[in-house]
């Protein structure tokens, strides 16, 4: 069941705000946690990008807010009483965007703090004196240190992607910025996934916390046609192109496991005259803007990206999700295949596994999902069959590994110094933290009439020709409620 924002007697201009964006009924998250915000508690919420998760913290955030609001120019009367901490220059910028909207009525500032780009102009923005403060932790420091952001009057912290700052190693500073925040405060974690790890940080910063949750993170939405495919590297190309082709597939994000390989993929896809366009963390941080943005005009067909780069971008609706490398990590598979699919549209999610160190990715995966992967062969148009055709059972080469697994201008400083430290180029993964067993349920699918489309997969063998029955049109945001039903 799903309630109207009007009965959350939102304050008269965050109410206007959001009937502005078009929204009327709330989605799960924001129907579980904005009435616990606004009665002060602490959350942990498990609840992925896509959700409604930003107005889920942000309206009642800047309702309990609207108290101190004030129309002065002095700095000193707009201290930082929110601090939204994430782990992506892309979304910092995205949720500073949504909470610029949703306080537009409002006489609260808001403004973004990341890394990659000059520091001057978010020093004079700080300077002029923000309620809320949306940063990622690297760049929230060097602004602590200059003395540009004072934080001893935060009275909300959120933590958001919370298993993903972890992961790529922003602990230490977490707890740095942690430790300059007052002790008396509402703070709020949201995390795909509640890892022992994950459950330690709330342990320590979070007081007495309601849990929520709206999706089990390891769950792949059932609305995606999932298909691994058993391909040689120096085919993947091919096969990519023929699939788009074979599938009429309009636009796809093609996740690539390191940099290089992203550049490269993306300038050959691009020579193939295919409009290509790329995202990794090489990339200045207005390169990444404007590659984004291209893709959402619908300007590029196939946005070429690293995890780091991509994470929990809010694009809707994207029909097709490649893996033409299949991820280092088993839940970096279930982010990346939950770009496509998304708000209950349907999807087609394809993965190369080739040689090297697949097979044991792909038994990750299978363990994660709770699926069983079969590898299909691909079938190359223009070839004879007998010399292409690949037997179809597993089949793996030993050697050659995909490349390196992070970005690794994306990572905490101290992650990058002790790479450097050490003297080695290539970034090292931290080890997964153990499963938690709350996660390791059986999967169930969401939407209990829809066939799972693991299942349709295998009658879906032989490639059609056109646009998949299971590729449809646009669909809006309704549907967000469908695909975030408890299961
Ligand atoms: P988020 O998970 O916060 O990144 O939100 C995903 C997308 O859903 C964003 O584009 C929001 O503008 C949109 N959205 C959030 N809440 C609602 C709602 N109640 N109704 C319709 N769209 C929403």
């Amino acid at each position: 069941m799903t309630s109207s924002f009007s009965n959350l007697m939102l304050a008269e201009p965050l109410a206007r705000a959001v009937a502005e964006m078009g929204y009327e009924t709330m989605t799960p998250i924001q129907e579980q946690a904005i009435p616990v915000v606004l009665a002060g508690q602490d959350v942990m919420g498990a609840a992925q990008t896509g959700t409604g998760k930003t107005a889920a913290f942000s309206l009642p955030l800047l309702q309990r807010m609207l108290k101190h609001e004030n129309a002065s120019t002095s700095p000193a009367r707009h201290p930082v009483r929110a601090l939204v901490l994430l782990p992506t220059r892309e979304l910092a910028d995205q949720v500073a965007q949504q909470v610029k909207l949703y306080a537009k009525y409002t006489n609260l500032r808001s403004t973004v703090v990341f890394g990659g780009i000059d520091m001057k102009p978010q020093t004079l923005e700080l300077k002029k004196g923000v309620e809320v403060l949306v940063a990622t932790p690297g760049r929230l420091l060097d602004h602590i240190e200059a003395k540009n952001a004072v934080l001893n009057q935060v009275e909300y912290v959120v933590l958001d992607e919370a298993d993903r700052m972890l992961d790529i190693g922003f602990l230490p500073d977490l707890q740095r910025i942690l430790s300059y925040l007052p002790k008396q405060r509402t703070t709020l974690l949201f995390s795909a996934t509640f890892s022992p790890e994950i459950k330690r940080l709330a342990g320590s910063y979070l007081q007495n916390p309601v849990t929520i949750e709206v999706a089990r993170p390891n769950e792949t939405a059932s609305t995606v046609e999932q298909h691994f495919y058993s391909v040689s590297d120096d085919d993947k190309r091919r096969a990519l192109k023929q699939i788009v082709k074979q599938r009429g597939i309009t636009q796809a994000f093609v996740f690539v496991n390191s940099k290089l390989g992203c550049a490269r993929l993306a300038r050959s896809l691009e020579r193939d005259g295919l409009r290509t366009t790329a995202l990794h963390g090489d990339k200045s941080q207005d390169e990444r803007l404007k590659a984004l943005a291209s893709f959402k005009a619908g300007e590029v067909d196939l946005l070429v990206c690293t995890d780091v780069a991509a994470r929990g971008l809010d694009i809707k609706d994207v029909p097709a999700v490649f893996n033409f490398d299949v991820p280092f990590n088993a839940e970096d598979y279930v982010h990346r295949i939950g770009r496509t699919g998304r708000a209950g549209a349907s999807g087609l999610a394809v993965s190369f596994a080739s040689g090297g160190n697949d097979a044991r990715l792909v038994a990750d995966i299978e363990k994660l999902i709770k699926k069983k992967i079969e590898l299909e062969p691909v079938e190359f148009e223009e070839d004879n069959p007998r010399g292409r055709i690949n037997d179809g059972r597993r089949h793996w080469r030993e050697e050659g590994e995909a490349g390196d697994a992070r970005d690794v201008l994306d990572q905490p400083r101290e992650r990058r110094d002790a790479e450097a430290r050490r003297g080695g180029g290539r970034p090292h993964r931290a080890p997964s933290a153990p499963r938690d067993p709350f996660f390791d349920k059986p999967y169930e699918p969401g939407v209990p009439d829809a066939t799972p489309a693991w299942e349709a997969a295998a009658k879906a063998a032989t490639p059609t020709r056109g646009i998949s029955s299971n590729i449809k049109s646009k669909r809006k945001v309704a549907a967000l409620f469908k695909s975030a039903e408890p299961s």
